[in-house]
């Protein structure tokens, strides 16, 4: 049966939730917002099944990395898909394959009060809520039960999510019933906390209805610029940098992702999409602010989607090395570093709340000022 003592060997995954026949296990948030599996021992017969499919503890074979890897630059055709996706859309035209072979389609979208929560679509309408990483964890609720049922009624399912999620769904899903699923994952940073986001919507709201939310919205400054951006009733927009500013520090991430199995060479999905990063570098007409995926094809099924997806998309094969890889984009090679007050923040939070943990950790207080002065002064007269 399944029990976590250290918060840093679960990813919140949700198989062993899934596959429990009792119903034995809930998934409970600590202060955080981030969920973990919690057994109810009146219910659980101790047959082990939870113990089993959880992927994320089994010990990965080293890896052994090539020097260098082919990559797909990919960018939508359609201006306004690529416009509402956040790097180049590869994600649409994997997903519209699907779709006209009669599959659904699950992912993460916004519910109404901006929480985020994985979803499954069958239309491109419903589909379109999926667009846009939204940098924080989702819930899974029952989705990894929901997929099953789809399969075992015959469709095709293309799952998206994080790497972690992603084979957490494998591991659930029985041999019998992977053909027709598709897993697209994509590198991953980490995940933040859910809690500190709902917060941060109720203070930048003050009262107000917000209508709109993006995490990072390229319609602001491009898509190498990250802003989020919110909408009230009325038309009115604010961009802000609160919350990019806790997420790149890796303080409020999942402890989870400091450790992560996933964030590496191989990977385990049919295809993984990320931000193409340095790809002015490799195809300097491509050097523009409408942004750009990187699509890898990890197996015979990504490969199959991928071709039928081609003509909606312009694309380029480029070879990238290890030291591209690890300065551009270093989640493609390993897990992000925890910020080394992570503990203290998680502590502060719960005493003292967002508004607190904004001025001392983000861009509200003072210390945040005085690091722009320094980095400013760095500019004009060199290390200070
Ligand atoms: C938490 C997070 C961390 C990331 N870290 C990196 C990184 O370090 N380097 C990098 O190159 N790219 C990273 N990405 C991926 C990148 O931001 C783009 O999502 C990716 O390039 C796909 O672009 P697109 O235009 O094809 O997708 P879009 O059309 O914008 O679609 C977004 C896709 O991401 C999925 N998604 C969005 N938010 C979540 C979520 N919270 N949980 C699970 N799935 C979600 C949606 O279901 C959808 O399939 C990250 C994304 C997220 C959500
Ligand atoms: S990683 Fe997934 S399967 Fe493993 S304990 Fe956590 S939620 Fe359960
Ligand atoms: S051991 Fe079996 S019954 Fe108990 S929680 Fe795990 S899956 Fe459920
Ligand atoms: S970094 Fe790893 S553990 Fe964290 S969300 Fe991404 S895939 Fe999951």
């Amino acid at each position: 049966m399944i029990r976590i003592e250290d918060k840093s060997r679960c990813c919140g995954c949700t198989a062993c939730h899934a596959v429990c026949p009792h119903d034995a296990i809930v998934m409970k948030e600590d202060s955080l917002g981030f969920r973990y599996p919690e057994t109810d021992m009146t219910r659980c017969t101790e047959c082990g099944l939870c113990e089993k499919v959880c992927d994320f503890i089994v010990e990965k074979p080293a890896e052994e990395h090539d020097e260098a890897l082919v990559v797909r630059a990919v960018r939508h055709k359609d201006s306004e898909s690529l416009s509402k996706s956040q790097s180049g859309g590869a994600f649409t035209a994997l997903s519209d394959v699907v779709l006209k072979n009669g599959g659904v389609i699950y992912g993460a979208a916004f519910n109404t009060d901006f929480t985020v929560s994985h979803a499954r679509a069958c239309t491109p309408e419903e589909r379109n809520a999926f667009r846009g990483s939204k940098y924080v964890q989702s819930d899974m609720g029952d989705v990894f039960r929901n997929v099953r049922k789809d399969l075992k009624a015959g469709l095709q399912v293309l799952f998206t999510g994080t790497p972690c999620q992603c084979a957490g769904l494998k591991s659930y899903i029985p041999d019998s019933l992977q053909n027709g699923l598709v897993l697209m994952d994509f590198v991953c940073h980490g995940v933040p906390s859910p809690a500190v986001w709902s917060d941060y919507i109720e203070y930048v709201a003050k009262g107000r209805k917000m209508t709109v939310a993006d995490f990072r919205d390229k319609s602001v400054n491009g898509w190498k610029v990250h802003k989020e951006s919110f909408v009230f009733e009325g038309g009115k927009k604010e961009c802000r940098e609160t919350y990019k500013v806790l997420f790149y520090k890796n303080i409020m991430l999942r402890p989870s992702c400091a450790s992560c199995p996933y964030d590496i060479y191989h990977r385990e999905s049919d295809v993984t999409v990320a931000d193409f990063w340095g790809i002015g570098e490799r195809i300097p007409e491509w050097d523009t602010d409408e942004g750009t995926s990187m699509l890898l094809c990890n197996s015979s099924k990504g490969k199959s989607i991928w071709t039928a997806a081609m003509d909606d998309v312009h694309s380029r094969p480029v070879l990238l090395t290890k030291e591209f890889m690890a300065t551009k984009n270093p989640n493609m090679l390993h897990p992000a570093r925890l910020y080394h007050e992570s503990g203290d923040f998680a502590k502060a939070y719960e005493e003292r709340g967002f508004g607190y943990v904004a001025r001392r950790w983000g861009d509200m207080g003072w210390r945040y000022k005085a690091w722009q002065l320094k980095v400013f002064l760095r500019k004009i007269f060199g290390k200070i």
